[in-house]
């Protein structure tokens, strides 16, 4: 699953969610429990299941090691 950054427009918090990809709405405010939250940038899960030079999660070599 890909990491997503969302920040709360209410109270300006800033967290991230491990998110299905076809997860509809986003997740509540962590902190204010607001549900006006926007979703900044995705990206690859890079460090816990990916290494960030093949973005695949089925890598072999980066499901295991991390390598540059
Ligand atoms: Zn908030």
């Amino acid at each position: 699953m890909p990491i997503y950054e969302y920040q709360c427009k209410d109270c300006g918090e800033e967290f991230e969610r491990l998110m299905p990809l076809s997860s509809p709405t986003a997740p509540d405010c962590p902190k204010c429990s607001g549900r006006n939250v926007k979703k900044k940038i995705s990206r690859p899960a890079s460090g816990k299941s990916g290494c960030g030079s093949c973005s695949s999660t089925s890598c072999s070599s980066c499901s295991t090691t991390r390598h540059s």
